[in-house]
């Protein structure tokens, strides 16, 4: 029986961490270049922590706080000019999704010379040491070998995918998380719950990525209803940081399947959150693929606490609220666009082009209340 797990990243989770192991951040160089958003790690503590952590070690830095959700080529080429005009020896990344993702292509660009037109041609070499401080429970980012940038040129986000991209460090504070807008712990939820169901029905997954992701789903099924009512307490908010740490462990060594490839579009063209575009088209996905894999659609109904498909879609709903509005002729370029990712390939039931449409169609004619 044939298994590997591999995984890099140093994992350290509990409250205050950033102070506590402000020795292993400073072990890392000496003048970091700190990527974040433009405000929510101003005001939830995380860069304060980091900046104090860091003047405690005698470390200097320099703030980049210029990455936008669903982050450009464009950024992270402006990030390692900036790294590098400052003399920055090492990158801390604090955010969600957008500033890690972000952070990983900036500490690579920062020391190797790829030109804009080729960023996602592979030849990923060397890049300066990077700790991700993650602010959502969302992605996983903070131990995942992908950098996920807007591509222009094919009209989708694609992923830089890379062994170089592991972070070196992952500290997890969930006390960063009580800022989050419901609408963005939920979006961040259903991207990690979808990276845990995703991993488990890929032609890849192995004991190990399975027990993660049955472990992350059982987690986020028994706070499904308090995030749904906004009433998460703060050991919610760590179980499902934890959760979604597990779902990047997961996805490290599965991939995402369909309902990413097919998200992607709508993330694009219209502008639905990631995370949300991933728990609008799960439960379609789940169906079909039930046909193929029906043990493995059962245990994910199972972890996440869902009775039923019916049950799923209900209480999904709820949490997604009223959904946009999309033409068939839309859906059908995005099908078109989607069938041709490379992440389709890692699905254990395949989809054909038609399979994509239907369940992008199915996905937005489900009432919403
Ligand atoms: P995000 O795009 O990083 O952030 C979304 C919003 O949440 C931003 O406006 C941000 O504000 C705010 N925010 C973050 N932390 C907050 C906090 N603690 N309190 C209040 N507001 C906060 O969202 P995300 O869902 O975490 O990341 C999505 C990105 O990750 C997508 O680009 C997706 O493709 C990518 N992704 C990557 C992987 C991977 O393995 N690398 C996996 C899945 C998804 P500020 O801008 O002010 O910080
Ligand atoms: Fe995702």
């Amino acid at each position: 029986m044939k298994q590997n797990f591999y995984l890099p990243t140093k994992i350290i989770m509990d409250t205050d961490c950033v102070a506590a192991n402000a020795k292993q951040l400073a072990a890392l160089g000496t003048k970091a270049l700190i990527v974040t958003g433009a405000h929510s790690a101003h005001v939830n503590g995380s860069l304060d922590d980091v900046t104090q952590a860091l003047k405690s070690e005698g470390r200097a830095y320099k703030v980049f706080d210029k990455v936008e959700p669903n982050p450009t080529v464009e950024c992270v080429y402006a990030g390692a000019k900036c790294a590098r005009d400052a003399g920055c020896d090492f990158v801390i990344a604090i955010g969600g999704g957008s500033p890690m993702d972000s952070a990983k292509a900036i500490a690579m660009l920062a020391i190797q010379d790829i030109p804009e037109a080729k960023i996602f041609s592979g030849g990923y070499k060397e890049r300066l040491p990077l700790c991700c401080i993650p602010t959502t429970a969302g992605t996983g980012s903070e131990v995942t070998q992908y950098s996920i940038l807007t591509n222009d040129s094919a009209k989708t986000k694609t992923s830089l995918a890379s062994p170089v991209l592991f972070p070196d460090l992952a500290l997890l504070d969930s006390k960063y998380m009580a800022s989050l807008p419901r609408s963005t712990m939920i979006n961040t939820v259903l991207d990690s719950m979808s990276h845990s169901a995703e991993g488990y029905l890929s032609v890849k997954s192995t004991a190990f990525s399975d027990t993660l992701a049955l472990k992350a789903m059982r987690i986020i099924g028994r706070c499904l209803e308090r995030l749904g009512t906004g009433g998460l307490n703060g050991d919610d908010r760590a179980d499902l940081l934890l959760a979604s740490t597990m779902g990047g462990m997961v996805i490290v060594h599965t991939g995402t399947t369909a309902v990413h490839a097919m998200g992607y579009s709508l993330t694009y063209f219209r502008h639905i959150d990631h995370g949300r575009a991933n728990g609008i088209l799960l439960t379609e996905f789940l169906k079909r693929a039930e046909r193929a894999c029906p043990e493995r659609t059962a245990d994910i109904l199972t972890a996440l606490g869902f009775s039923s498909f019916t049950d799923m879609e209900r209480k999904l709903n709820l949490l997604l609220g009223k959904k946009e509005k999309i033409t068939g002729e839309e859906l059908s370029e995005y099908a078109d666009i989607a069938i041709k990712a490379g992440n389709i390939a890692n699905c254990l039931w395949k989809p054909e082009r038609s399979d994509l449409y239907d369940i992008y169609l199915a996905s937005f004619s489900t009432a919403a209340h």
